[in-house]
């Protein structure tokens, strides 16, 4: 029986099925005699303090496998289980209502889930996930349960569960777990991100899961399209055991480019950096071989909290990437882009009938120079410790881009009147994503140090066609001659002033456009980091060369299904690299 879920991480894993059933605690409420409250706190806080042992040895354990910033989840679990708001209530609540540890626990951590899961932001409610784990685990000691292993299979398994938490994710042994499959849990899950770095296929977002397989079923679990079968068919297995033998030869293939450079076949340079949305994912990034962060969608450090990240914040998040990468490594932190699908709780938005038309990104930016400012001064400051620059992103017009850099202007005079350090040459671009910017990208080349396309609204301004409506999606389309002519214009733009063109659109990363674009004269690409390897080991393949008479005969070219097959006709090495 097929299954399909969210693809977590990619790779195939076959074996028999283990249940990682949750022991259920059931929470009885039980009134304290006043004489047995005191007890009941000194029993709640010796579980914690077992607890925050226990997780401090998982920590240990995350650090060896992971590293220091994937063991950083337990130091956040840690600082919950310390964190006198949680625990303090919990207390409180055993002192004032004269309640059992259990009870108290559950009232306590349910409101703060609630308040989590109730945030707009994905990440956000995803923590709620950390909430969950650590709370479950004190409940677990409470009702005498202890830890079980997850280390001891003899055999390699396929985890399934209703939703791995971190501390499990971070016990697996890659020799005993062959992959996993979950109920529950997004892309950006904690256990979704660990599957990455751990590089075990894992399918989450499974709904039922749980309940279809058995202990002992035959499982496949396929991470890269986010399948999972239940007892397949002898043919099926046989199937999967072929691709496996595939994709592992590749990653070991790929593996070999984390350190090389991104250079054609006749010694072309270009830049195969990443995006990212916080400081843990320039780890990943890192690891996978990008040369450097293309784009930094700062936004996500503004979401899910109820006030404006300080000043000190930002800068410590913008010097955590750019440290991570070294001084020459280019770090493209993208000013604030909020509005359109992004909304900030605290922040008052007006109503509009088409948001991504609307009031959103440097368009609020310019009209709230107090938020603006507040976020430049934090990317100079943090421009002396690395190659960093400043990218604006959703500029349409020249008058948009002097007014950002005047503003820029200011700031850069306030740190030089307080003897604040940064690099005055730091390089500032701006996006390409509104039509209208492409079409006078010869003008704006003069103005800035770099582009960098962003298809992804780009190809949703050019095309009217939304960018998350299935129902236009016939539509949305990169290889659009309309958007491949648009994209060329900017790349040539850019060369005529001097400048470099890169792309952090999602584009940037599919292994059909790279030929393209490489043909065009693209220098930077920016992708998510598992697409970098690949991306790699396709470019060592091309011929630059003959990839610019191949993107003059696209650009002549009048269907997006034309463009497609004929790039994937010409350069074999694309299904290579893909299946
Ligand atoms: C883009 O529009 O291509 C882009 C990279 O920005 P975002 O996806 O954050 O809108
Ligand atoms: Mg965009």
């Amino acid at each position: 029986m097929e299954w399909k879920g969210i693809a977590a991480a990619s790779g195939y894993a076959m074996g028999p099925a283990f249940l990682l059933k949750e022991e259920k605690v059931t929470v009885a409420k039980r009134t304290l005699k006043p004489e047995e409250v005191d007890m009941e706190v000194k029993r709640f806080d010796a579980k914690v303090q077992q607890a925050i042992s226990e997780l401090e040895v998982i920590k240990e354990k995350a650090r060896q496998k992971l590293g220091d910033e994937e063991a950083e989840i337990f130091s956040a679990h840690i600082l919950v289980l310390q964190d006198p708001e949680y625990t303090g209530a919990i207390r409180e609540k055993i002192k004032s209502d004269a309640v059992n540890a259990e009870a108290a626990l559950q009232e306590v951590t349910d409101n703060f889930i609630m308040i989590f899961e109730s945030m707009d932001n994905e990440y956000m409610r995803e923590r709620a996930a950390d909430i969950r784990d650590v709370s479950g685990r004190v409940l677990q000691r409470l009702a005498g349960i202890e830890e079980k292993s997850l280390e001891n299979f003899s055999e390699p398994v396929v985890l399934i569960a209703n939703d791995l938490t971190p501390s499990d994710t971070a016990q697996l042994n890659r020799d005993k777990v062959a992959g996993f499959a979950t109920n529950i849990g997004g892309r950006t899950s904690h256990s979704a991100i660990m599957a990455r770095s751990m590089e075990i296929p894992a399918v989450v977002g499974l709904k039922g899961i749980v309940d279809a397989a058995k202990d002992g079923d035959y499982l496949i679990v396929d991470g890269s399209q986010g399948l999972v079968y239940i007892n397949p068919s002898e043919e099926l297995k046989a199937s999967y055991h072929e691709k496996q033998k595939k994709y592992e030869a590749r990653q070991a293939e790929f593996k070999k480019l984390k350190d090389e450079h991104s250079i054609t076949a006749d010694g072309h340079r270009i830049e195969l950096v990443s995006n990212i949305g916080n400081p843990q994912d320039a780890v990943g990034a890192k690891r996978n071989g990008a040369e450097g962060i293309g784009l930094y969608r700062t936004e996500f450090l503004y979401m899910g909290r109820d006030n404006f990240p300080t000043e000190d914040e930002q800068f410590e998040a913008y010097k955590a990437v750019a440290e991570q990468f070294g001084k020459e490594s280019p770090i493209v932190i993208r000013s604030l882009d909020i509005g359109g699908d992004k909304h900030l709780p605290y922040l008052e938005m007006p109503e509009e009938m088409n948001p991504f038309l609307g009031y959103r990104a440097i368009r609020l930016c310019l009209d709230r120079t107090d938020i603006f400012k507040v976020q430049l001064r934090a990317i100079l400051r943090a421009s002396v410790f690395g190659n960093v620059k400043l990218m604006y992103p959703m500029i349409s017009s020249i008058t948009e881009l002097r007014q950002a850099n005047q503003v820029l202007a200011e700031v850069k005079n306030e740190l030089r009147v307080a003897n604040i350090p940064f690099n005055d040459k730091m390089e500032v671009g701006m996006m390409i994503e509104i039509p209208a910017a492409a079409v006078i990208a010869d003008q704006l080349a003069k103005e800035v140090d770099f582009f960098s396309i962003g298809t992804n609204d780009l190809i949703q301004y050019t095309m009217a066609a939304d960018r998350m409506n299935e129902r236009v999606s016939y539509l949305y389309q990169p290889f659009n001659p309309a958007v491949l002519r648009l994209i060329n214009m900017v790349i040539q733009a850019a060369h005529k002033a001097g400048k470099w063109a890169g792309m952090c659109g999602e584009m940037a990363g599919n292994l059909t456009a790279i030929p393209i674009l490489l043909g065009m004269g693209l220098d930077e690409f920016s992708m998510s980091a598992s697409s970098v390897l690949p991306a790699r080991a396709l470019v060592r393949k091309l011929n630059r060369a003959e990839l610019t008479t191949l993107a003059e005969k696209v650009l002549e070219m009048e269907t997006a299904e034309e463009i497609k097959l004929f790039v994937e006709e010409q350069i074999t090495a694309i299904a290579q690299i893909q299946d």
